[in-house]
């Protein structure tokens, strides 16, 4: 499940795997974890890539795979919380831009992936390169839309109701400025896979997304 950020791929992701008993595996999780790790570190975006991406790459992130309580550890600490923060938020387009975090990243979600298809026997995996990088053999790759307003506002629902206090305004500027860092840095930029499906959920409920994501499952077979 590929697609920029708002388009309900964290919900309708976890809920198809819940129904189909698959594991779940949210890859902007990661890339929010190692960013945290950067922070930590003192480092910021004026900061010399090299220590960046040593600090990025050698963070202890460790996501779990259960669709019904996703978590994300950092050195053994809780941060699901903490990655949602908005200084996370503003750095880490920048961090997840540099072809050497993604690199490990990557082999790390593979190595997550292979792991959950010979124990559990599927996974749901969600980020903006899974169809077109990660995963460019996955039995069904899909790619979610929406306009730039109803996202925003979708995010600015999300931060209510996890009790921050973000500006809409600010919210919209920054599903913006992500979509384009996202979709034009030179390591795998966001875009749909040649053979994704592309559904717009503008005007879908996430019932309706889901309702039609499990059609496709059971068209291809995938629930044997
Ligand atoms: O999905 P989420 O909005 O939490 O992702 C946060 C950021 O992580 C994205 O804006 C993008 O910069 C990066 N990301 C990525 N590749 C992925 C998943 C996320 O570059 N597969």
């Amino acid at each position: 499940m590929d697609g920029p950020s708002g388009t309900g791929k964290s919900t309708v992701s976890r809920r198809l795997a819940a129904a189909c008993g698959a594991a779940y595996l949210d890859t902007g999780a990661m890339y929010r974890a190692v960013t945290l790790a950067v922070l930590r570190a003192g480092l910021d975006e004026d900061s010399p890539a090299e220590d960046i991406v040593a600090v990025a790459t050698a963070a202890p992130v460790e996501p779990t795979t259960d669709p019904e309580a996703p978590r994300i550890r950092l050195g053994g600490q809780d941060v699901a919380a903490e990655i949602r923060g908005a200084a996370v938020t503003k750095l880490v387009s920048a961090v997840s831009a540099l072809a050497a975090v993604r690199t490990v990243l990557v082999e790390r979600q593979r190595a997550i992936i292979t792991e959950e298809l010979s124990g559990i026997g599927g996974i749901v995996v969600e980020g903006r390169d899974i169809g077109s990088v990660v995963v460019p053999d996955a039995a069904l790759k899909v790619y979610l839309t929406a306009s730039e307003e109803i996202r925003a506002a979708r995010r600015s629902r999300q931060d209510a109701k996890a009790g921050r206090v973000v500006d809409p305004t600010v919210t919209l500027a920054d599903v913006r400025r992500r979509d384009r860092l996202d979709s034009t840095r030179a390591t795998s930029p966001l875009h749909a896979a040649a053979d994704a499906l592309i559904l717009d959920t503008d005007d879908l409920s996430v019932d309706a997304v889901l309702a039609e994501l499990l059609r496709l499952v059971a068209e291809r077979g995938l629930l044997t």
